[in-house]
């Protein structure tokens, strides 16, 4: 395997570059913009370039570039060596615009996908309900056709980022006579509404990300629905794909690795540097070993989604992998930190692509592991996907669909 870019990547790099030093940082009045402001108008520059929203038609405002993840990651690499804005990355891009993309109306796409990209509007997932997480299409949230639109009335739990939203799009069960997975829409709700009161959950790291989300008589219009009535659980499998691939994504194993070696080379065990421990160097060695195999599986299936090819069962092993190593690094992590580790976190330090920082952002680390084992699907969810629909064994049987 030859990783090195080769002679047209550098050339390409250049161009970034090129493109960079005349565009970040922002000058004239753009300069005197907030920095989301700032954001967006660089983002703008970045599209039109062909240096972002690379996988989305122009038509929607995208720059609709042929895929290449070699460019994709040579991009990426340049942005942040010159600290500009990167891609707006949240549940609205990573989630809700792929699956426009792939299933809504054009109508829906010009109305959500440039804003949403460009950072302008902000999603939220509104599919786990109390006692409906893992067995999501036990659902209860109803929704009813009113004249030309739906009301709404039920709860939804751990809605990451609810209370920042401009919309969600929420799975509602629309026909109560049908099997549980063919009685539910997927609808978008507009969260600034009377009957939307949205409380957040405290977790142990100090933050607040999620809520809980009840809605009473909230109405929306009969057409904001992705697919068609009754069709919102195969609509919801696409999202959910999306959501597994972002949170497998390599980048974010790596980073937070070397943040972990670093760490080792500042930290002493017994009055011994860690990383010169055996003992260490052997967990070290492990985790790196997985931390590799992640990233290259993940290459092998970039290759054969380029190829039009299905990646199989690579593509359900994402999620568990990196955050079976997610974990396996910051329990190391509290390990070599000993009694640092007894700190009260308070969400402090957060990994924000570089790897934690300090003793603190360790620990939330540790706690943030802990929690995205469970979102998107459990790792024992994952498990069973893998064995059942990757490996052929035997349905569970508490999750079959005539239960
Ligand atoms: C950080 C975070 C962010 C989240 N953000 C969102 C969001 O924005 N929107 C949203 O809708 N939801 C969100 N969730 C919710 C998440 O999708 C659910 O927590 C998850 O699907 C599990 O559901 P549950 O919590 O009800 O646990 P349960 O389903 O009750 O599971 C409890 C335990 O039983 C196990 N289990 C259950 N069924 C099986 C089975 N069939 N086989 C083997 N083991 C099983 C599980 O693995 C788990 O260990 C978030 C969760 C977290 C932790």
């Amino acid at each position: 395997m030859d990783l090195r870019y080769g002679a047209e990547y550098e050339e390409f790099r250049g161009e970034v570059r090129t493109f960079l030093d005349a565009n970040w940082p922002l000058s004239g009045d753009e300069a005197k913009l907030g920095f989301e402001e700032q954001a967006v108008a660089f983002r703008r520059r970045a599209i039109a370039a062909g240096y972002m929203a690379r996988a989305i038609p122009k038509a929607y405002g995208g720059s609709e570039q042929p895929a290449d993840s070699l460019k994709a990651s040579i991009i990426r690499e340049e942005l942040g060596r010159a600290k500009a804005p990167g891609e707006a990355r949240g549940i609205g891009t990573m989630m809700l615009v792929p699956t426009l993309l792939e299933r809504g109306e054009p109508w829906q796409k010009e109305k959500w996908v440039e804003s949403t990209t460009l950072g302008q509007t902000i999603w939220c997932q509104g599919y786990s309900e109390p006692g409906s997480g893992s067995d999501l299409a036990s659902l209860k949230t109803r929704g009813e056709l009113d004249g030309d639109e739906w009301v709404i009335n039920g709860q939804k739990i751990w809605t990451s980022g609810a209370q920042h939203a401009d919309y969600m799009f929420c799975l509602v069960r629309t026909e109560p006579e049908a099997d549980k997975h063919a009685g539910i829409s997927y609808l978008l709700i507009d969260m600034k509404q009377p009957g939307i009161d949205v409380r957040p959950l405290k977790q142990m790291a100090g933050g607040a990300d999620f809520n809980e989300v009840f809605l009473t008589d909230v109405r929306t219009p009969k057409d904001w629905i992705v697919g068609k009535r009754g069709e919102g659980w195969q609509v919801s499998r696409t999202t959910l794909k999306h959501e597994r691939n972002s949170i497998g994504d390599a980048a974010t194993a790596e980073a937070t690795f070397r943040g972990l070696l670093r760490l080792a080379g500042d930290s002493k065990v017994d009055g011994k540097p860690a990383l010169e421990r055996p003992e260490i160097r052997e967990r070290l060695a492990e985790i790196e070993g997985y931390v590799m195999a992640h990233k290259y599986s993940g290459y092998r299936q970039l290759t054969s989604g380029l190829r039009g090819e299905n990646p199989g069962i690579i593509s359900m092993m994402n999620k568990l992998s990196s955050t079976n190593i997610g974990h396996m690094v910051a329990k190391l992590a509290l390990d070599l930190l000993g009694d640092d580790g007894l700190l009260d976190p308070q969400g402090k330090g957060r990994n924000m692509g570089f790897g934690p920082r300090g003793a603190e952002g360790w620990l939330t680390q540790y706690m943030y592991s802990l929690g995205i084992a469970v979102a998107g699907g459990t790792a024992n969810i994952q498990k069973n996907v893998i064995g059942e629909r990757g490996l052929g064994l035997p349905r569970d049987m508490a999750v079959r669909k005539d239960r």
